[in-house]
């Protein structure tokens, strides 16, 4: 077409609407998106066309390149939000990539649960109305050594539910060293104003003592709460009261005692080569009258919060009208209670709850898996980057044990260009992220770090390798 041809007259020559969708590939397209969502497409490719050959002079599209470009935008809008990655930054619990990840087995009990009716609330024996939170309630004092459990959204709705149905209106006392801010918007100070109580803040930063909490217990004082500091650690000149000493002073008050522990591993950290972490049966044990705690974090399970200990205050939590608006889906029920039944046996816990393996996976293993992958990685980056195996260290994550990293492999990849050339780490981890399941690393001293703690399953690997040679840099 001639280049000086007028602007109206190439417009003209734009296929109609009607025209394209009756291109095969887009009949096609229409059974499998849907027909609205095919006109859509076409709509927008045509506007599109249109504002392009107002602009410049280039010579209109074909039909096919126009069919094309549809079959492009629509498998773009298709392809879903939530997406799976591979989490490579060594935080195994990665509160932005999902944190735990179920057994295939707990899984598979929260898709029976979803696609198909049950007893959620319904007693088999009986034949009449019954709890949800049965389900799981004797597991979790089996567990715990509890005499009752309940179950709400997360940890974050537990604390609040608590606080809620046991000091609304009144005093909580809490220690200046644990005015935890967890990732987000869970603040210690905000989430009790939030339950309609007053914080009393106790101590220092550095050092609260025993008559800091007696001096705070007045006539409004309502329970007692302490807060595990799960994501930092104040270190050095430190004092904080042992639990067993707080309870005591709640008790001599006949006040109850709360203690937010945060991640609420079932058994023995010490099991993975991890230093030892308080369990809720270790709270409970020196004293506290309810125990809260996540069931995404060590427990290895879905998000869900977990609010445990003496009958008469969770009967109370039970009947709080927040229950109801922060009470757990039946899919989640599902998948806890497969979780909470591996965890009853420690070497079971740690063969099938995919959380504990990767956190228990030796640096040897993790390099072998590091080696495997690095003729794949260097392929992929071919001349602009080298990629070495080299030692690292992982964390848990989502605040647990924030200070202990756990030694493990990765590859790191270094750019052979010059700062700013267009390989940097930055370019790197943008491909990486734009790979067909997206690659998460993370930046440190120039380079891509990819820690291989979380490639443990030969499947996940065998994917990884293939997606690189696929789509090379
Ligand atoms: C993680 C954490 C929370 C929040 O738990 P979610 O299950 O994420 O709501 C609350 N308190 C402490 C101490 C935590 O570590």
């Amino acid at each position: 077409m001639n280049k000086r041809s007028g602007s109206s007259e190439r417009l003209a020559a734009i296929p109609s609407v009607d025209r394209l969708l009756q291109q095969p590939a887009l009949v096609a397209a229409a059974s499998a998106h849907g027909r609205s969502m095919v006109l859509d497409a076409v709509r927008e490719v045509l506007a599109e066309q249109r504002r392009a050959l107002k602009r410049d002079a280039s010579a209109p599209a074909s039909p096919e390149e126009l069919v094309d470009a549809t079959l492009q935008r629509l498998s773009a809008a298709s392809l879903p939000s939530l997406r799976r990655v591979f989490n490579l930054t060594g935080t195994v619990l990665h509160t932005n990539l999902g944190r735990a990840l179920l057994p295939p087995q707990a899984a598979e009990a929260a898709k029976q649960a979803l696609v198909a009716p049950s007893n959620l609330e319904f007693d088999l024996a009986e034949g009449r109305r019954g709890e949800r939170d049965s389900h799981l309630e004797a597991l979790v004092c089996r567990l715990t050594g509890a005499e009752a459990a309940t179950v709400v959204n997360n940890n974050a709705a537990g604390v609040l539910l608590a606080l809620s149905a046991l000091a609304f209106g009144r005093e909580v006392p809490v220690s200046r060293g644990e005015l935890v801010e967890i990732g987000g918007s869970f603040r210690i100070p905000d989430v009790i104003e939030a339950a309609g109580c007053r914080l009393v803040e106790v101590g220092t930063t550095n050092r609260t003592h025993l008559g800091d909490y007696e001096r705070a217990i007045g006539p409004r004082t309502a329970a007692l709460l302490k807060v595990h500091t799960s994501n930092y650690a104040i270190v050095g000149f430190a004092a904080a009261v042992a639990e067993a000493d707080l309870a005591a002073a709640a008790h001599a008050k006949a006040l109850p005692f709360i203690t937010d522990l945060g991640s609420g591993s079932l058994i023995d950290m010490t099991l993975l080569g991890l230093p030892a972490e308080r369990t809720p049966r270790d709270a409970l044990r020196d004293g506290a009258d309810l125990v809260c705690f996540s069931g995404d974090k060590l427990l290895g399970g879905v998000q869900a919060g977990f609010v445990v200990g003496r009958r008469e205050l969770v009967e109370k939590l039970r009947r709080h009208p927040l229950k109801r608006a922060l009470r757990l889906d039946k899919g989640r029920i599902a998948a806890l209670e497969v979780v909470l039944r591996l965890s009853l046996d420690p070497d079971r816990a740690r063969a099938s709850i995919p959380t504990l393996r990767l956190l228990g996976r030796s640096q040897k293993e993790i390099s072998e898996t590091a080696r495997r992958l690095q003729p794949a990685m260097q392929a992929w980056c071919g001349e602009s980057a080298t990629v070495e195996v080299a030692d690292c260290a992982s964390q848990v994550g989502s605040g647990s044990l924030p200070v202990d990293r756990l030694p493990s492999a990765a590859l790191r990849i270094r750019s052979t260009q010059a700062r700013g050339a267009g390989a940097g780490p930055d370019q790197l981890a943008r491909a990486l992220r734009a790979l067909p399941v997206p690659v998460i690393g993370r930046i440190h001293e120039d380079a891509l770090w990819l820690d291989l703690r979380c490639v443990e399953d030969p499947a996940d690997e065998a994917l990884l390798s293939e997606q690189l040679r696929k789509s090379p840099l």
